[in-house]
């Protein structure tokens, strides 16, 4: 098979779809690579290094997906990008297809066989392909919330691992997933002083049994949530409840009585957020101040460490791409029940029922 990495267009993306790493594997297995010039440089992997993987690299997006049969990128498809796409092209990527219908039209359009990554599941109930954001995002939580606490950057001046001899800053978590449990490991490992939310109880029986005595954990109430946040230095939000908008957790009342320079990150944001108070912010301006307390709310947070979630992606999607080149897409599919939620659209017709629902296609 011949598999295409473009350059990635939507508006500050730096990941690409398959590293140099990647494609040498790709290539052992016998399939060949075309690259998009420049692909790579977001993750500081120049052309060079994608040819001595063992890629083509060709001089634009539309080269490379003439000549591919399967596309691998990071971000859906843009316009420019969609109108490109053949009936008989393979597409894995992001899609996030139920709240954007043009694109979903516009994919049904092409006949394209579309697998997204988001849907993709495994055994236990999870998204292996969304969980390594996860991870990326709840480690950069924490960072994101220890620059903030700094004096010049709005906060209140606090460091979050304290001195011998000066007590560390108090972190409260939201939400144990897989977020939350990346956020733990980071605040603990900086000495913070760490509390953990949620309202599975398994949940946060699993995270006592893996961090010890030195992760305080509470069921999730709103009275308990009031008496800890009003008490914290950095509030963390990274609640999710599937399929629906992120609960508000944190009033703006509560916002209005929280002490002077604490931060809340509500990493939770690219679902309406949990805290009232939010709203999106970027990487060029990650923050802004609501009663003296500093918000930061990124909508996209991976893409501020693209080499870093490029990796991460790459080690969780490239099993599938071999998978799809090496037995083709019908049998890859059909042969792993994790694997075929994946598809999204095929040949004309939307083949995920939460797309089809959100969206009115027959299913
Ligand atoms: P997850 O499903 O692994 O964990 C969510 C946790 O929230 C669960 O343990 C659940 O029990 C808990 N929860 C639900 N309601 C709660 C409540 N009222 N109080 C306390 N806990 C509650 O999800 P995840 O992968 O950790 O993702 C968390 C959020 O982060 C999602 O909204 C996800 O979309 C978002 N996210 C954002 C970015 C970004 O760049 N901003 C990146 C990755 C993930």
């Amino acid at each position: 098979m011949r598999i295409g990495v473009p350059k990635e267009i939507k508006n500050h993306e730096y990941r690409v779809g398959l590293t140099p790493g990647s494609v040498r594997e790709v290539v052992a297995n016998g399939h060949e690579v075309v690259v998009e010039t420049g692909a790579g440089v977001g993750i500081g992997a120049d052309d060079a290094a994608y040819e001595a993987a063992g890629a083509e690299v060709l001089k634009s997006a539309a080269d490379v997906f003439a000549a591919a049969n399967m596309i691998v990128k990071v971000k859906e498809p843009q316009a420019v990008e969609r109108a490109m796409l053949r009936p008989d092209h393979i597409l894995f990527t992001y899609l996030h297809l139920a709240p954007d219908a043009p694109q979903t039209a516009d994919l049904v359009k092409s006949g394209a066989t579309c697998i997204a990554y988001e849907t993709v599941t495994d055994g236990r109930g999870g998204l292996p392909l969304l969980a390594p954001m996860s991870q990326v995002a709840g480690r950069l939580a924490v960072q994101a919330g220890a620059s903030a606490l700094e004096k010049a950057h709005g906060g209140a001046g606090v460091l979050l691992g304290g001195v011998p001899g000066v007590a560390p800053a108090k972190v409260v978590v939201i939400g144990g997933g897989v977020v939350g449990a990346h956020s733990i490991t980071m605040a603990l490992g900086l000495g913070a002083d760490v509390t953990v939310f949620d309202r599975n109880v398994d949940v946060l029986a699993n995270l006592s049994h893996r961090f010890g005595a030195a992760l305080r954990t509470v069921y999730s109430t709103a009275a308990a949530l009031e008496e800890y946040v009003l008490d914290a230095d950095l509030v963390i939000g990274a609640v999710l409840v599937a399929g629906a908008a992120a609960p508000k957790l944190v009033s703006a009342d509560m916002v209005r009585r929280m002490k002077a320079g604490s931060v809340l990150v509500d990493v939770a944001i690219d679902q309406g957020g949990c805290f009232e108070t939010s709203r999106p912010t970027t990487h060029a301006e990650p923050t802004y101040v609501v009663d003296d307390v500093v918000h930061y709310c990124v909508a996209n947070m991976p893409g501020g460490v693209p080499r870093t979630s490029t990796h991460a992606l790459n080690n969780v999607t490239l099993p599938f791409v071999l998978a799809l080149a090496n037995q083709g897409y019908r049998k890859a599919l059909l042969a792993n029940p994790n694997f075929l939620p994946g598809l999204n659209v095929y040949k004309g017709q939307v083949t995920c029922e939460a797309v089809a629902n959100a969206l009115g296609y027959d299913f």
